[in-house]
């Protein structure tokens, strides 16, 4: 039976799920993580099901080295095979980026730069991808559904969507996995060293994200619509 077919997704399990979407994109599907707070759980179920399945990290040039050492003893001990850098173009980097200040002036360009568009060319010859994002992370999350079918033809996977901060702190106990550094210095949600803060609620995470800009999502889930600005001109 396939969580596409007669059920709704909603009443499959998350590892269920993954277990029929990994099945039917055999070879065109891959997961997309950023090794955060929270990549463990989606990690350790894929690696479970099949170690390798191709992971998706996407380095803007600006992350933590936390995280990056993070990265590393995750892929080492879930034993995963097929890890690909998504990372921007230098030479397009220095062209509109060139002290790299970009994020404060106009955070949206960056992100495109710096993580849309090095995905989007990652993602060619992929059908699917699998995120790891939750409702109760907030804003467009609130009403994720568990499949969405974009409008460049891909399938996307939450299977977390349902999923509740005492599930993910469940899992990571029960499967003894490491939490990443900087959880335990107050981050919530990790991403660039720029853009994330600690000390956001634990029910509002994403609230240490691109403080003071009125923006919580970086585009990659985003529809495609290339922000309009100077700084995209070559
Ligand atoms: S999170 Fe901040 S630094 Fe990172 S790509 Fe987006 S705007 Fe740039």
């Amino acid at each position: 039976m396939h969580a596409t077919a007669a059920a709704p997704a909603e009443e499959w399990g998350a590892e269920e799920l993954l277990r029929d979407m990994l099945a039917e994109y055999r070879g065109r599907i891959a997961l997309v993580s950023s090794f955060g707070a929270e990549s463990a759980v989606v990690l350790h179920m894929v690696a479970g099901l099949d170690r390798s399945t191709p992971v998706i990290f996407l380095d803007t040039g600006k992350l933590f080295p936390e995280t990056l050492v993070y990265r590393d003893r995750l892929v080492a001990q879930l034993g995963l095979t097929d890890i690909r850098t998504a990372e921007p173009e230098p030479a397009r980097i220095a062209a509109v980026d060139p002290d790299g200040t970009l994020w404060r002036s106009d955070p949206d360009v960056c992100c495109w730069q710096r993580k849309v568009e090095p995905l989007d060319e990652a993602l060619s010859g992929f059908d699917a991808w699998i995120t790891g994002r939750k409702r109760y992370q907030g804003g467009l999350r609130r009403s994720l559904p568990m499949i969405e079918h974009g409008s460049d033809g891909r399938t996307k996977i939450n299977p977390l969507a349902g999923w509740s901060l005492a599930d993910i702190a469940r899992y990571f106990a029960e499967h003894d996995l490491p939490r990443h550094p900087l959880s335990a210095h107050g981050y919530n949600s990790i991403g660039c060293t720029t853009c994330s803060r600690p000390g956001a609620p634990a029910d509002d995470p994403r609230a240490g994200r691109w403080v003071g800009f009125d923006k919580n999502e970086c585009g990659i889930h985003l529809p495609r619509v290339a922000p309009l600005s100077r700084t995209l001109q070559p």
